[in-house]
């Protein structure tokens, strides 16, 4: 087999926008200005609406972050009115225009791109010549529901691989099933550990640098019962991360589902369906919300997870702003007060966990106080 071409480090993306791997290798490798300290990680947001790329880029901008914008071929369809394709010229044209402004440097992601189907294929094909990064989701076979052979895996990302490397975007593979509902695309009933001896070969074969390996996180909402913690392998997280450094101290892992979940906008929301006569089953269903434990993605963080993805989180935080602005104004006839209600929650979502991250101070000083940020809706 020929050698896999390198990420190419010399391409020019427009100002202030960069490969996600450059920016997430910085955080493995602890990095921020000049200085050197511990490791951090960069959470990277699912965004679905221009409104959510303005409230994440605003927090990178208080915190000064480096920024990672997540687009998943259900958003990019949403987008583009159907039309994913569509939607990525658009978000590509978009991000662009915020991205000169800004005074951080800013990746835009393809989350779960597949390279099995053929409609994922195009899709991922368009965004190796739009954004900075992708992820090239091979190990399991979407359309019918079922994982794919490790050979198979390897060959559909490889290709990938060949095709960004060498216009510098960087490509994050997947290996092993990740349990948990995502979005339309993205489902699995079961989950399964990576395993080790499979992750050597992998990324040797593929000369992917950004890898998720699936060590317990699960995507959804819906990560156990009430009171469950959901338990992650930080032992065999630690076995890969010395697997892949002997390959390439470059290779940063991944960690998908990492949503903690916020207690306080789960209150929040329960209040307002309360008072607004609605409690019953959306109330209970709320309840019924877990999300990962904080202290293993801080454990995986040490063991070289330095890309933790966020979503449901923040989309609870939006719904329990427009909750709260509803009963605020429920006649209120102006779009720009509901508006200004979930951008205000979204950005201190994404704040929130981009301190628990340690992710600030990167390109700049923070703007505000990160010690006394208190997250409240
Ligand atoms: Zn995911």
């Amino acid at each position: 087999m020929s050698k896999v071409p390198a990420l190419n480090k010399e391409r020019r993306f427009p100002l202030n926008m960069t490969s996600a791997h450059e920016l997430i290798l910085k955080a493995k490798n602890g990095v921020k200005g000049n200085k050197t300290s511990g490791r951090y990680a960069l959470p990277a947001f699912n965004v679905t609406t221009y409104q959510g790329i303005d409230a994440a880029v605003g927090a990178f901008e208080t915190l000064g972050s480096s920024g990672v914008l997540a687009f998943s071929n259900s958003a990019l369809k949403h987008f583009g009115y159907g039309d994913a394709i569509k939607g990525l010229e658009r978000v590509h044209e978009y991000v662009k225009l915020v991205a000169r402004d800004s005074s951080v440097k800013i990746a835009t992601h393809l989350d779960h791109g597949d390279y099995i189907s053929e409609g994922g294929r195009k899709v991922l094909q368009a965004a190796v010549s739009t954004l900075t990064s992708v992820m090239a989701d091979n190990s399991t076979d979407h359309k019918n529901k079922k994982a794919t052979s490790l050979e198979m895996n390897i060959e559909a990302t490889r290709e990938v691989v060949e095709m960004a490397h060498p216009l510098g975007v960087s490509v994050e593979g997947e290996l092993g099933v990740l349990a948990g509902v995502e979005d339309e695309d993205t489902h699995s009933e079961v989950s399964t550990y990576t395993d080790p001896q499979e992750l050597k070969v992998f990324l040797e074969k593929t000369g992917c640098l950004l890898l998720a390996p699936t060590i317990g996180t699960m995507h959804g909402p819906n990560k156990g019962k009430p009171g469950d913690v959901v338990k992650l392998n930080i032992e065999l997280a630690h076995e890969c991360l010395k697997i892949a450094n002997s390959i390439n101290e470059d290779i940063v892992f991944v960690a998908h589902g990492a949503s903690t979940l916020y207690p306080q906008v789960v209150e929040h929301a329960m209040a307002q369906l309360k008072e607004m006569g609605a409690i019953s089953d959306a109330a209970n269903t709320w309840r019924d919300f877990v999300g990962t434990d904080w202290k293993q993605i801080e454990g995986l963080i040490g063991a070289g997870f330095c890309k933790i993805n966020t979503d449901t989180e923040n989309r609870q935080t939006y719904l329990a702003s427009l909750l709260a602005a509803i009963k605020q104004g429920p006649a209120k006839i102006d779009i720009r007060f509901f508006e200004k209600a979930t951008y205000e929650g979204l950005y201190k979502s994404y704040m929130q966990k981009l301190i628990m991250a340690g992710n600030y101070g990167v390109w700049h000083e923070p703007k505000i106080d990160v010690n006394s940020f208190k997250f409240e809706l």
